[in-house]
């Protein structure tokens, strides 16, 4: 491959916003349940004669605050207008797709640029359903659910600046807590060197991203080189065979014929409404980063860890409260994030549970020399899912537990969740494992699993 070859990359990102509710109904949002069609209603099935709610509030707040962000012009007073984008699908009852795109509409905002990459166009549209091809089921839990698509200028120089801006994006954007976190988000990929622009559709992680665009232009360039020509195309990304492979025909150049949806009135946003939102903006990792060495006098390579995550700067801030952050930073991003590495789990997690006070609290008998940096690291690794009060724990010898201690601990438990140890005795697993999981906690993880689980059973 050549040393030197011109490369334009662009992007369109989409992505889930985490509404409570759909863009046109009340229905919930949770797509990701596992049980099909239980949030549905007869505006996003299609039913025939049903009528589009008023939008969606929160998203439409939430894709102001998006092109915010971005830096965006935001088109108010109107200027927003629903458009119908046509196509006949099984995933799509009624026939259109009802987006703030298109032929005659003004995208919701413009001309930004974010970390030095011009953003053409941010707008919002619904979800259609899902659509099994393979047994023709269709769910339609997605439909209807409010969707973002951020246009990128094709400013992108390369794979890396590509990667790494996009994963700037998605941490900024989890800031203000706008995209439903585990749904991903899709993009679409457009690139082009020695001749016209090739997109690749929907590719949903940032590895992928790579590995597609890695092999696109190498292919890329091995046509030019071989003297043909290369002509625009829509592509899509063969994870499995590692390459990218023509879409079908129809899909590159379907004709949406748009009109403006007379169901729904243009969006009406003042001035005042921007000015509010911009005002409640949290702050963003720039910010963070900046306060973590001026106020905190951070080293700029551990700030730049933290602000990657918003529970871990969030962590920090409250340690810094209590005790010299700069002196136990590593304790955060070396220890914490091992342990959380390690039991393939971040902060944020709904599972995970970590108090900073519970940290300060093992920091502080580290610095009286009442545990030896050793022991607090042993300890800490019991920090994940959930962290404890070691003083607490203290009081119980370090290293496992006696029988008897044991039994105590039991006895505790049983005392103070009666109700859950008598489902236990008619047969509810769960409540066997909540009891067990309560010693666990109680004993700082100390207790023997298998000897709590025993006596419990002799309690029977
Ligand atoms: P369309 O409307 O056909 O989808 P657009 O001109 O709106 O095409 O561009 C869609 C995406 O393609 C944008 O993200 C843009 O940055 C990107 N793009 C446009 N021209 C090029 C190019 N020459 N090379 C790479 N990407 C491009
Ligand atoms: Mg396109
Ligand atoms: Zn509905």
């Amino acid at each position: 491959m050549e040393k030197n070859y011109p490369l334009k990359i662009g992007l369109e990102i989409h992505g889930y916003l985490n509404t409570k509710e759909k863009l046109f109904c009340r229905c919930e949002t949770d797509f990701l349940k596992k049980t099909p069609n239980i949030f549905i209603c007869p505006i996003c099935t299609g039913q025939p004669g049903s009528k589009p709610m008023l939008p969606n509030e929160e998203a439409i707040k939430k894709i102001i605050q998006i092109s915010l962000i971005l830096n965006c012009r935001i088109n108010y007073e109107g200027e927003m207008k629903w458009q119908r984008k046509h196509y006949d699908w099984p995933d799509l009852p009624k026939g259109y797709q009802d987006t703030i795109s298109g032929a005659h509409s003004t995208p919701c905002a413009e001309n930004g640029v974010f970390d030095g990459i011009r953003i053409r166009e941010c707008h919002l549209e619904e979800d259609p359903a899902q659509w099994n091809p393979e047994n023709g089921e269709i769910n339609y839990n997605r439909s209807g659910i409010p969707l973002i698509e951020i246009v990128t200028e094709p400013d992108f120089k390369s794979v890396e600046q590509t990667l790494s801006w996009l994963s700037n994006l998605i941490n900024t954007l989890s800031y203000i807590k706008v995209i439903r976190k585990n749904a991903g988000i899709k993009v679409d990929v457009n690139v082009s060197t020695y001749g016209e622009r090739i997109e690749i559709k929907n590719i949903n992680s940032l590895e992928k991203i790579k590995k597609a665009l890695e092999y696109e232009i190498k292919r890329q360039i091995e046509e030019y080189e071989n003297g043909r020509e290369i002509k625009k195309e829509t592509l899509t990304y063969d994870d499995i065979k590692g390459k990218t492979i023509k879409m079908r025909e129809k899909e590159g150049q379907t004709d949406y014929r748009f009109i403006p949806d007379p169901d729904l009135p243009s969006l009406d946003i003042s001035k005042e409404d921007i000015e509010k939102i911009k005002k409640s903006l949290p702050e963003l990792p720039s910010e963070k980063l900046k306060k973590l060495i001026d106020k905190f006098s951070l080293r700029k390579e551990d700030a730049e860890i933290l602000v990657k995550n918003l529970a871990l700067v969030e962590f920090a801030e409250e340690i810094a409260k209590k005790i010299n952050l700069p002196k136990y930073i590593s304790w955060i991003t070396i220890e914490l994030l091992r342990i959380l590495n390690y039991n393939k789990k971040t902060l944020d997690d709904e599972d995970v549970e970590i108090k900073p006070e519970h940290l300060v609290e093992l920091l502080e008998l580290v610095d009286k020399g009442e545990l030896t940096v050793l022991n607090a690291k042993q300890i800490m690794n019991n920090f994940v899912p959930k962290s404890f009060s070691v003083k607490e724990n203290m009081k119980i010898q370090l290293g496992k537990l006696s029988e008897e201690e044991t039994k105590k601990l039991v006895e505790k438990v049983i005392k103070e969740n009666k109700k859950v140890f008598v489902e236990f005795k008619e047969g509810k697993k769960e409540s066997l494992n909540f009891l067990i999981g309560q010693v666990m906690n109680l004993s700082g993880r100390r207790a023997d699993f298998k000897k709590v689980r025993e006596i419990f059973e002799k309690n029977r």
